[in-house]
């Protein structure tokens, strides 16, 4: 019988490619979603996608009683958890918000999952653990001290995980990405948030005439041309780290935390110039201040996820953005008719 796995926020962006992964690689899928900042048509993609039935479970993480339910009736191996919150501008107007979803949804999940012996979970994380680094590229062993809520609900989340696994047996892994793009190569499902705060999205925006302008968000940090520098990573390298980590998990492998970048640093300029070259569009530039809390350069070191998941990133920055452009301009309003 093929492994079942739940995928929490799997009609999400990162979600939705993860579970598209999961089908292709022989897994069954159950997605569980409140769909708050998502919506079925991305489930209804999917679907067509991979051409199988993917159930879509309404539910909320934090109703304890019917994510026990489905972990029992649909005999789930293994959890992904996705399902939360993750702007960091309102995670800082609105921390309690994220402290009810991101920690007290996910100590609701794990009450189920202790309840019901699902004894293993793959774990959205994030690079905003680190905070400001002290030295690049960021190892997992380097400090964490959050600049923003997000960051902060996240690493208590995976602090969560460690203390519940002691007392419980269970086994994690925590997968702190660095900065997710790209779309699936179909075109059918793509990153849609809303509102839009992520580079390479808006940058698309306003190549496909959505958008007047992108703001650039600073020009005197001192990297190669006073940009920030981010590791920008592919969304199918993320959903195939997360199939080999759950793979890791079910193999026996202990619980751990891994980074996921490609360790090579871009530019916001630079950024901009493959999208210029990519699309074949003007793309109106306008340069402002800095936005605050930007740290000037974050790239990840990738070394234990290769060593460890034997995972290693195979996109490209050019494969991200022409992934992006295709899903932007077959959907200008992300899955808005
Ligand atoms: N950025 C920008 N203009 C925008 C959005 C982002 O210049 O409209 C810059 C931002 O300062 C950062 C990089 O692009 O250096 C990536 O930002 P994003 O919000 O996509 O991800 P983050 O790194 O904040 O997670």
């Amino acid at each position: 019988m093929n492994k079942k796995i739940l995928v929490t926020g799997g009609a999400g962006y990162i979600g939705s490619h993860t579970v598209a992964q999961l089908c292709e690689d022989g897994y069954d899928v159950v997605i569980l979603d409140n769909l708050s900042t998502s919506c079925e048509e991305s489930v209804v993609r999917l679907r067509k996608i991979t051409g199988k039935e993917i159930p879509l479970y309404k539910v909320d993480i934090r109703d304890t009683d019917n994510v026990r339910k489905v972990l029992r009736e649909e005999k789930i191996e293994a959890i992904i958890h996705f399902a939360a919150y993750s702007l960091v501008g309102e995670s800082m107007t609105n921390p309690l918000k994220y402290y009810e979803n991101n920690l007290y949804g996910t100590k609701q999940l794990l009450e189920a999952m202790t309840e019901e012996k699902v004894d293993k979970i793959v774990f959205s994380s994030t690079a905003a653990t680190y905070g400001e680094p002290k030295s690049i590229p960021i190892l997992e062993t380097d400090e964490t001290n959050p600049t923003n809520t997000y960051g902060e609900t996240k690493l208590s989340m995976e602090k969560m995980f460690k203390w519940t696994a002691n007392a419980h047996g269970l086994r994690y892994v925590s997968l702190r990405y660095f900065n997710a793009c790209g779309a699936h190569e179909s075109g059918l499902i793509g990153e849609a948030h809303n509102p839009e705060t992520h580079l390479i999205p808006i940058i698309l925006q306003a190549a496909a005439g959505v958008r007047e302008s992108i703001s650039v968000y600073g020009t005197d940090y001192p990297t190669r041309d006073g940009t920030c520098v981010r590791d920008y990573i592919h969304v199918y390298d993320l959903a195939k780290a997360h199939v080999a980590a759950v793979k890791y998990l079910i193999d026996g492998g202990k619980s751990d935390i891994f980074n996921l970048g490609t360790e090579i640093g871009s530019t916001v300029k630079e950024v901009i110039d493959a999208a210029k070259k990519i699309t074949g569009k003007a793309i109106k530039v306008v340069y402002g201040e800095r936005r605050a809390g930007d740290p000037a350069v974050l790239t990840a070191s990738n070394k234990k996820a290769r060593e460890v998941l034997g995972w290693k990133p195979e996109k490209t920055m050019e494969d991200i953005i022409s992934s992006a452009w295709k899903w932007h301009s077959n959907n200008p309003h992300g899955y808005k008719k």
